[in-house]
């Protein structure tokens, strides 16, 4: 079986050699996949897997904007449309200085398998910039979104590829992208999702991913009768994700004790409580500051410039920041300090050496594309309810978006338990994710 999996991998790297990210995503898939399709005749000789590696269309465009100065600059966009198998491509933009072809095809490679485990009809594709919007006036970023969208809107549509956001990516700039889009096609449609309450967004929409993050652990941890309740939680990352997961672990009973941005994380022994996640969520969203002044403010907190949180001793560890964000090492001091469940609000932040670690701990954990499936599910509903032009009320998308969380976990149970009743998230997930999507392929023949 090794053999089969390394000439695969070696067929892909040698289209894809120069993009690292991109062949860590298809090997984690293809070490559960393959051995999977080996059991099953129908998939056989069709070489599905290697079809679903290659994007059905990636798109690199310029993006020119003029600064404040009256400076012009260019930036590159992008927009990969993986697969449209089980439904129109559907998938964040990021704008980051870190944005390559590499880490937006290992993004949309993963978004097929997260989007088809949320029950909903939905392709694959990612999106975005290497713009970097720290420091930017809102004019300049609303240059920038209009430019973008200039060209972006002849490749996509509400039946055809409906973005969202992503890191760097949040209301504001959906607003401007969205403004444009309506003013060049002349027409109001549900084509971006994470819009605002009063021109067609969803209810939750911008808490789904890290309230689902917390579900999704919830499901687990339930498992073995046990609960958030009286837990000390390590949360990375401040922006979209973390903010809503703290806001959810806490909710549910937990003592939420780090925050991090790319310079370093607080520490709080005394808890993330609701007043100071409110603090954090003006600084990050309003004032757009850094961590670090969360310290300046709480005398209870230490700053630990340039570090990540993985050396805090707690119950659950909740990586919502970005990729490989948690190596080896940091998985190896959150099981020696007593960690039991380890959920992914960001996109592949474990290293593969950290997962390889959990798994011989045997503690659980939840690989991103199921745990923090709960953004792109509520984009779907987002989507139901625009072209419904109806609204759900809060609790409605709630209970929904707790529902599709379960029925993920379910699917990683069906796929992804061994003989001693240990559950492999990572194989539960990539095989529930691949069996719907190489479903819908074959059935379409070769396309
Ligand atoms: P935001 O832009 O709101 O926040 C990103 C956070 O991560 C910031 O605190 C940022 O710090 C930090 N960060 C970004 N890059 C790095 C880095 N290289 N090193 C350390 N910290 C970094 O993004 P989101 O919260 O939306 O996204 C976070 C993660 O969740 C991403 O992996 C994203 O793909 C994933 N995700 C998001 C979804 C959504 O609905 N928004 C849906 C599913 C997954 P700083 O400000 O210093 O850059």
């Amino acid at each position: 079986m090794q053999a089969k999996i390394d000439a695969f991998m070696e067929e892909v790297r040698a289209r894809n050699g120069h993009e690292p990210e991109f062949l860590q995503a298809v090997q984690e898939v293809a070490e559960t996949v393959i051995p999977y399709i080996a059991t099953k005749e129908i998939y056989n000789g069709k070489n599905i897997l290697l079809r679903m590696v290659e994007p059905e269309r990636a798109i690199t465009f310029r993006v020119p904007w003029v600064d404040d100065n009256g400076k012009i600059h260019v930036n590159r966009g992008y927009r990969i449309q993986m697969n449209s198998a089980i439904g129109p491509y559907k998938g964040g933009l990021r704008f980051h200085p870190t944005v390559t072809m590499s880490v937006l095809k290992f993004l949309a490679f993963e978004q097929v398998f997260k989007n088809s485990l949320t029950t909903l009809p939905m392709g694959g594709g990612k999106g975005g910039s290497d713009f970097d919007p720290k420091g930017k006036s809102d004019d300049e970023i609303m240059r920038f979104c209009h430019s973008f969208m200039s060209e972006l809107f002849r490749h996509i549509g509400s039946n055809t590829d409906v973005p969202a956001g992503d890191i760097g990516v949040g209301g504001r700039e959906i607003g401007f992208l969205f403004g444009m889009y309506r003013k060049i096609r002349n027409e109001f449609t549900g084509v971006l999702t994470g819009k605002g309450l009063t021109w067609g967004g969803s209810l939750i929409r911008p808490e789904a991913t890290g309230y689902g993050t917390v579900y999704f652990a919830q499901n687990m941890l339930e498992t073995k009768g046990d609960s958030f309740e009286g837990k000390t939680v390590t949360v990375s990352g401040s922006g979209n994700v973390a903010q809503y997961a703290t806001e959810k672990a806490t909710q549910l009973g937990a003592k939420v004790v780090t925050l991090s941005d790319s310079s370093g994380y607080i520490y709080d022994k005394d808890g993330i409580d609701t007043d100071k996640l409110a603090f954090v969520m003006e600084l990050k969203n309003v004032k757009r500051g850094r961590i670090s002044e969360y310290a300046e403010k709480y005398p209870s907190a230490e700053f630990h410039k340039g570090k990540t949180p993985w050396e805090v001793a707690c119950d659950i560890a909740l990586p919502c920041a970005t990729q490989n964000e948690l190596n080896g090492d940091d998985a190896g001091k959150l099981i020696e300090n007593g960690c039991i469940c380890v959920s992914e609000g960001a996109n592949m932040p474990s290293t593969p050496e950290a997962i390889a670690a959990f798994h011989k701990a045997k503690i659980f954990f939840a690989p991103g594309k199921a745990s923090n499936a709960g953004g792109v599910a509520t984009s779907g509903l987002e989507m139901t309810q625009n072209s419904l032009r109806y609204k759900w009320t809060r609790q409605e998308v709630d209970d929904k978006l707790m529902q599709i969380m379960k029925e993920i976990h379910s699917s990683c149970l069906e796929y992804g338990t061994d003989e001693n009743g240990y559950v492999d998230y990572v194989k539960g997930a990539n095989i529930a994710g691949f069996v719907k999507v190489a479903d819908a392929m074959l059935a379409q023949g070769v396309v």
